[in-house]
């Protein structure tokens, strides 16, 4: 992390897990367990449906409500779907766009997730941006170029100042859910070949002070080694997000 340009963030991915009256407790034992120091941004995306006890849970906390997909559409008959000024009605801060597990079960596109990422940020949002390759892509030489790619479509037609607002998580798919961590001179590399594409597209200023996360089984063991790497500002977490005292000591790992 290098705290003189970014905010460092740590954002948990609940996925299609918690029920809303498992929140409370949760939340209970994780505001015990959170370091006094504030060396982060903290964030949970939680299921929509799950959202609303989340925020009441966290008022006045230092957690940040997050949700993990958006509509692209601004209102209307899409059955189903939830809009960014619904998500900003509820105090939403944060909304991941584009989860690896999105685009393979659900057909997201790069054009869909550049939409959505702008939709977020015209209503006032933070949109964390997915991006990352597959084992076959990596193991084929590909990891660099599928990178570039997916960060110069999901940021494309935005500004400097659009881009400084974005977060970007690095999450190579082999990684995410699977016991199978990046080493973190593997994660750096590819945290570090995203800034260089978003100075490549916008101007150093930029790609110095856009937030950039490693996410891929992120735990309270391997967290501090991931952070103290130059260019990762943080995590993304999945599973360690749904124990409250691994998320606190990851979140306690950025104070390095
Ligand atoms: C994720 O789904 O964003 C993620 C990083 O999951 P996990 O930490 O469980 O690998």
């Amino acid at each position: 992390m290098n705290k003189k340009y970014r905010k460092a963030l740590i954002a948990g991915n609940w996925k299609m897990n918690m029920l809303p009256s498992e929140v409370k407790p949760f939340v209970d034992a994780l505001k015990l367990e959170l370091p006094k120091q504030k060396s982060c941004d903290v964030a949970i995306c939680a299921p929509f449906v799950v959202m609303p006890a989340l925020m009441k849970a966290t008022g006045g906390s230092r957690i940040g409500l997050g949700a993990q997909d958006v509509s692209a559409h601004d209102k209307g008959a899409y059955t189903g779907e939830v809009s960014v000024s619904q998500l900003k009605d509820i105090g939403t801060k944060y909304v991941i766009i584009g989860h690896s597990e999105r685009r393979q079960y659900h057909g997201e596109s790069d054009e869909l997730v550049n939409a959505k990422a702008l939709k977020v940020l015209e209503a006032g949002m933070t949109p964390i941006i997915c991006v990352g390759e597959s084992l076959d892509q990596r193991e084929r030489g590909l990891t660099l170029a599928h990178i570039e790619y997916q960060v110069k479509a999901a940021l494309y037609g935005m500004s400097e100042e659009m881009i400084r607002r974005c977060v970007i998580a690095y999450e190579p798919i082999w990684a995410i859910g699977t016991g199978k961590t990046a080493t973190a001179e593997q994660a750096e590399e590819i945290c570090g070949h995203v800034r260089a594409v978003i100075r490549k597209i916008s101007t150093a200023r930029t790609a110095r002070s856009t937030t950039i996360l490693y996410g891929g089984s992120m735990n309270a063991g391997n967290a501090a080694e991931l952070l103290s790497k130059d260019d990762i500002d943080g995590g993304l977490i999945g599973g360690a997000s749904l124990k409250s005292a691994d998320f606190a000591k990851i979140i306690a790992a950025t104070a390095q």
